[in-house]
C-alpha cells in the first residue's frame, strides 16, 4: 500500500547527511512499516540555516502573493486524501473516521488564513503621540525561522495547522515530527512543495526529542510546542535562556458535564464520540464525567449502550468506530491505569482489556465507576479510551470537581437551554469549552483562539493569536515637527509648561 518509491521520495525531504535510520512500526500488525533518516544536531543548525536563507526572500512577498501557494495545497490536500489517511492509519493505527476529521483540519486553517491572513498582517495605522504631530503604525515583521515540534497523535493535524500561519506569516519552519508518525507528516510536506512553496523554507528533521528536539529548541527564532505538559516545561525553560518566544499546547485531563437539563440521548452519543477519538489519544478527549444525579442512572444506561455498540477493528475503510492505541508505551499506560483503578475499588462497566486478536495494541473502550483520588486515572491524563463518571448533586459541584485539576485544556457541558450551558461554561478553566458537543466545533471555528489554561499550555492556536504569535510587533513613529528637542532659545521651564498645558488640553478633549 505504501510503495517503496514513495517512502524514499518523502525521506529525500529530510535533513539528514548520515545514512543512519529509524524503523517504525505498522501499527495495526506490529511489522516494519518503514525506515526514515535520522538527522544530527549538525543537520539541525543547517536546516535552520537553509530556511533562513529561503525565508529572507519569503519575507520580501507580499502576503496576498503568499496566499495561492496555501489554496492550491487546500486543493492537493483533498485530491490525495485517501492516501493520506492509509499512511496515518498505518502509522497510528486510528480508524479512518477519526483520520478523515484530522485531515479536514488543516483544511479549515487555510481556509480561515487565507481570507484574514492579509489584513491580520497588514500595517496598522495606530494613534500618534500627539495628534496630527506624530504619525504611528505598527508592523507585523515574521519571527524567522520557526521550530515546530509535533507529537504522533494527530501528527497531520497538529503539524499543518501550526506550519501554515507560520509560513504565510513570512516564516521559515523546520519541522520535528514525532518519528513514528513522520511519513504522513513528509507526504504534507511534498504536498506543499507541489503546491509552490520556495525550496528550502520548510525544512524536517527527525530524530530523538532530547537531542534533535533539544538542537531546534537552541537554534530556532521561535518554538512552537505540542505535547506531554513535561517536555513543554522543558522546552519554557530553554526557550527562556536565549530570551525567544514560545507556545505550548500540552495535555489535559478534560472534563464533560452532563446538566440536569441535558438532552440524555444527545449527551451519551456525544460523549462517546468525542471520548473514544483516537482511542481516546486526543488531547481534547474528555476522561472525566460528571453527571447530575437526575439523569445520572438514564445516562449511564444509555451511554453503556453506545459503548457496547462500538466496532475495534483494524480495517483501511470507514467501517470501524474505533481503532488501536498507536504504540506498546501507549498501551501498558492504558492497562496500569485500569489495574491500578481495579485493584483499588473501581468498578469496570464495560471494556477493561486489551484485545490483541484485533492488532498488539487494541484496547477496549473502558468506562470505570468508584474512581478516588488515591487511584491513578483519578487526576493523572491515561490518553486512552479510558474514562470515569462522577455523579453530582447539582452545577456547583460539577463546576468545582470538573475544575480540580491542575490541566485546563477542554471542557464539554451538555443542556438543552443554551443560556444555562453558556452560565456553567463561564465558569471552568479551559481554554476552550463545547457546549453540546466534545471537541469538534470549537477546534473547526478557525477564528477564535483554543489552546490551555493553567498546566494545558501557554499561547494559543487559531484566531488572529494563532498567526500573529509568528511575527514581532514593530512600532514606527514619525516625529512629523520637532517636539521632543525644544528650540535653543526657548527657557527649559517654558517649554515644561507649554508641553503641559498641551496635555492638558488633550486630555480636556478627550483625544487621549
Ligand atoms: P512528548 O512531549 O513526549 O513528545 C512530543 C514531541 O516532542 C515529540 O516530537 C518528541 O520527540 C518531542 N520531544 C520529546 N522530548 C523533547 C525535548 N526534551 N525537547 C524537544 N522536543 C522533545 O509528548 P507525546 O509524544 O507523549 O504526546 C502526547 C502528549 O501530547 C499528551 O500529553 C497530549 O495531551 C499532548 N497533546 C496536546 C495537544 C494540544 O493541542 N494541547 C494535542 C495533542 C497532544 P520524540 O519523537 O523523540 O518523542
Amino acid at each position: 500500500m505504501i510503495s517503496d518509491a514513495l517512502v524514499a521520495r518523502l525521506c529525500d525531504r529530510v535533513a539528514a547527511s548520515t545514512s543512519d535510520t529509524f524503523s517504525t512500526v505498522n501499527v495495526f500488525t506490529g511489522g516494519t512499516l518503514a525506515k526514515v533518516p535520522r538527522s544530527s544536531p549538525e543537520d539541525v543548525a543547517e536546516a535552520v540555516e537553509a530556511a533562513r536563507k529561503a525565508q529572507q526572500v519569503w519575507a520580501g512577498v507580499a502576503v496576498a502573493d503568499r496566499i495561492p501557494v496555501f489554496e492550491r495545497f487546500h486543493a492537493l490536500l483533498l485530491k490525495h486524501t485517501e492516501e493520506i489517511l492509509d499512511i496515518l492509519q498505518a502509522e497510528t493505527g486510528k480508524s479512518r473516521k477519526d483520520g478523515f476529521l484530522e485531515v479536514s483540519a488543516p483544511l479549515v486553517t487555510v481556509g480561515h488564513y487565507a481570507r484574514k491572513a492579509p489584513k491580520l498582517l497588514a500595517p496598522q495605522r495606530r494613534q500618534g503621540m500627539l495628534p496630527g504631530l506624530v504619525k504611528t503604525r505598527e508592523l507585523r515583521v515574521p519571527k524567522g525561522v520557526v521550530g515546530t515540534i509535533t507529537p504522533w497523535n494527530y501528527p497531520f493535524a497538529l503539524a499543518f495547522m501550526d506550519i501554515i500561519p507560520a509560513l504565510i506569516a513570512g516564516n521559515g519552519v523546520v519541522l520535528k515530527p514525532d518519528t513514528q508518525t513522520a511519513l504522513c507528516t513528509l507526504f504534507g510536506v511534498d504536498l506543499l512543495y507541489q503546491a509552490g512553496l520556495p525550496q528550502g523554507l520548510l525544512q524536517v528533521v527527525i530524530g530523538d526529542g532530547p537531542v534533535v528536539g533539544t538542537a531546534l529548541v537552541d537554534t530556532a527564532d521561535y518554538i512552537g510546542f505540542t505535547g506531554s505538559t513535561r517536555t513543554g516545561r522543558e522546552i519554557a525553560a530553554r526557550a527562556g535562556q536565549r530570551l525567544v518566544g514560545y507556545s505550548l499546547e500540552l495535555g489535559g485531563k478534560n472534563p464533560l458535564l452532563v446538566l440536569a437539563d441535558a438532552n440524555v440521548h444527545q449527551a451519551a452519543v456525544g460523549a462517546v464520540q468525542t471520548c473514544f477519538s483516537n482511542s481516546g489519544q486526543l488531547c481534547m478527549s474528555p476522561e472525566r464525567l460528571f453527571v447530575h444525579t437526575a439523569v445520572y442512572d438514564d445516562f449511564v444506561q444509555r451511554f453503556l449502550n453506545e459503548v457496547k455498540r462500538m466496532n475495534l477493528a483494524a480495517a483501511y475503510d470507514y467501517s470501524a468506530d474505533m481503532g488501536s492505541l498507536t504504540s506498546q508505551r501507549q498501551l501498558e499506560t492504558v492497562i496500569k491505569h485500569v489495574e491500578d483503578a481495579r485493584a483499588k475499588g473501581a468498578t469496570v462497566l464495560t471494556g477493561g482489556k486489551a484485545r490483541p486478536e484485533l492488532g498488539p495494541f487494541f484496547y477496549e473502550p473502558t468506562v470505570l465507576t468508584d474512581v478516588t483520588p488515591e487511584m491513578l486515572c483519578y487526576d493523572n491524563e491515561t490518553f486512552g479510551p479510558v474514562v470515569s463518571i462522577y455523579r453530582v448533586a447539582d452545577d456547583t459541584e460539577a463546576v468545582e470537581r470538573a475544575n480540580a485539576t491542575s490541566y485546563g485544556l477542554n471542557a464539554s457541558v451538555f443542556s438543552k437551554s443554551i443560556a444555562h450551558g453558556e452560565h456553567v461554561a463561564a465558569q471552568l478553566k479551559a481554554g476552550t469549552v463545547h457546549i453540546n458537543d466534545g471537541h469538534v466545533v470549537g477546534l473547526g471555528s478557525a477564528d477564535a483562539p483554543m489552546g490551555g489554561m493553567k498546566d494545558s499550555g501557554v499561547g494559543r492556536r487559531n484566531g488572529a493569536e494563532g498567526l500573529l504569535k509568528y511575527t514581532e510587533s514593530q512600532n514606527i513613529s514619525v516625529q512629523r515637527v520637532p517636539l521632543t528637542t525644544p528650540p535653543r532659545w526657548l527657557p527649559f521651564g517654558w517649554y515644561v509648561k507649554s508641553m503641559q498645558g498641551l496635555l492638558r488640553l488633550i486630555r480636556r478633549s478627550n483625544i487621549r
